[in-house]
């Protein structure tokens, strides 16, 4: 949206100027930051200014060669243009490495609108030859550490003001390279203030300090959404409140934090050490390809489990009863050890679960595990005997109308699903298809058409060699 192309910007009643800002400025790029309404013509000028929660969000991404000496005077700015009392919404990102752009759908953040990779100028010496690595990312972190310093204020003063955080400070080999494996004190000093008011945290690439001397987050009392990319803080934030929690933790360095400490502990008020419990948390989103997580051991409200990685990775004791409303579960198969970790740990919540979502998330670890994979399915989909609805990309799908079709031993004497009908329909934008549960073998071979999956009148070897499912290369 560029508003300088707009004509007879004069004839929009101020009303109707005050609602169009805000959507404006929540879609600002670096290109059309916010200010630009302020040069369209001197109405849209005073209304923009008339309106405090236009310059209260603020989404600031550094890439190589960021206009370093222009964006802190425009957050400062900004923040007095604000007034006092707008609830701020920040979004600071290091982009000049980033290198993993899943991870935002994973965590519902906003998608980037900016190319992670650019061809940086420092990246050519005199001949014009080009070199790997620039300095731009020292840069970019520290101009990140200064915007976030900004955003506070003196004392925390606006942090009392922050809703929203989405915070990327560096990408993790940043950490490694400039050995900041033990955290970085000036970043957790500034995250140490009270935030009263944030509602979603989203943080990326953090590791806390062993014994860190500024605890973080502290006083969070209206959080309900916390999503932590390869971060390692001491305590969940405002665990007891959450409603959505993501966690991916798929880097060493994060994985090496996790070994030394107990993120899912706290002290109770007598001082004693008490897992964590998380009462009120809906959805969980785990992407551990390594590890299980100890505790919680009961998600009373848990509705929807998004699981990526090679296992279940809550701890198992009694963890059936403890999930009494799982409804909807997502399942990025990679291993076969997921389904069969699902089909031993949870079996009574997998029979009330209705939707269901698999998608390929390999290579798999060994052409043994590949094999083993539909055997394992196949007991979760019998044990899923709720379901109406089935969901995912092309290869599993057709794996798992291969498994409706032939079940594999010890399977292939009871139903694999229930009595009733299951919509299919394959991911992203495929049509919907309905399975009846008096359906025979020729209706599945059909649907299989019907969903252009692989169909199940081919061998299991050349379902899965066929639809590449891969093996990681020893
Ligand atoms: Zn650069």
């Amino acid at each position: 949206m560029n508003p300088t192309t707009t004509t007879g910007n004069d004839r929009l009643p101020f009303d109707v100027l005050t609602e169009i800002f805000p959507y404006y400025a929540s879609q600002e790029t670096p290109q059309y930051p916010t200010e630009t309404l302020l040069l369209v013509c001197k109405s849209w000028h005073v209304a923009a200014l008339a309106k405090h929660s236009v310059w209260s969000q603020f989404r600031i991404h550094i890439g190589h060669h960021a206009r370093y000496n222009m964006l802190p005077n425009r957050t400062k700015t900004r923040l007095k243009r604000s007034g006092d009392v707008s609830p701020l919404d920040i979004e600071l990102r290091n982009l000049v490495n980033a290198d993993a752009p899943n991870f935002t759908e994973d965590f519902e953040d906003r998608i980037l609108d900016t190319p992670p990779t650019v061809i940086c100028t420092a990246r050519f010496d005199q001949t014009g030859k080009e070199t790997l690595s620039c300095n731009c990312e020292v840069f970019a972190y520290e101009h990140i550490i200064h915007q976030l310093y900004i955003l506070a204020g003196l004392y925390g003063h606006y942090c009392r003001r922050w809703r929203s955080l989405l915070l990327v400070p560096s990408s993790l080999d940043f950490l490694e390279e400039q050995k900041l494996t033990d955290g970085d004190e000036r970043l957790a000093y500034v995250l140490s203030y009270p935030t009263p008011k944030l509602v979603s945290l989203s943080i990326h690439h953090f590791i806390d300090a062993d014994i860190p001397r500024f605890p973080l987050f502290l006083h969070t009392p209206v959080l309900t959404h916390l999503a932590l990319d390869n971060c390692l803080i001491d305590i969940l934030p405002n665990a007891e409140k959450l409603e959505f929690l993501g966690v991916s933790w798929t880097h060493h360095l994060a994985i090496d934090h996790w070994d030394r400490n107990g993120v899912w502990h706290r002290r109770d008020q007598e001082g004693v050490w008490q897992y964590t419990s998380m009462r009120c948390l809906k959805i969980l989103k785990l992407n551990l390809p390594m590890r299980t997580l100890l505790r919680p051991s009961e998600l009373p409200e848990l509705r929807t489990l998004v699981l990526r990685g090679s296992r279940f990775p809550l701890e198992k004791e009694d963890m059936s009863a403890s999930i009494p409303h799982l409804s909807h579960l997502s399942l990025g198969i990679g291993n076969m050890m997921l389904p069969f970790s699902l089909e031993t740990t949870i079996p009574e919540s997998l029979k009330r679960v209705k939707t269901l979502n698999v998608w390929y998330n390999g290579p798999f670890p060994s052409a043994w595990s590949l094999e083993q994979m539909p055997i394992h399915l196949v007991e979760v989909l019998r044990l899923t005997y709720s379901l109406e609805s089935l969901e995912g990309d092309a290869r599993m799908l057709g794996v798992v109308l291969k498994l409706i079709a032939d079940p594999p031993e010890p399977a292939s004497d009871s139903r694999i699903l229930g009595n009733q009908e299951v919509i299919f329909r394959v991911n992203p934008g495929g049509s919907s298809w309905k399975l009846d549960p008096s359906s025979v073998r020729e209706d599945v071979i059909e649907l299989a058409n019907r969903l252009e999956v692989m169909s199940p009148d081919n061998s299991w070897k050349s379902i899965l060699r066929e639809m590449e499912l891969e093996i990681v290369p020893a």
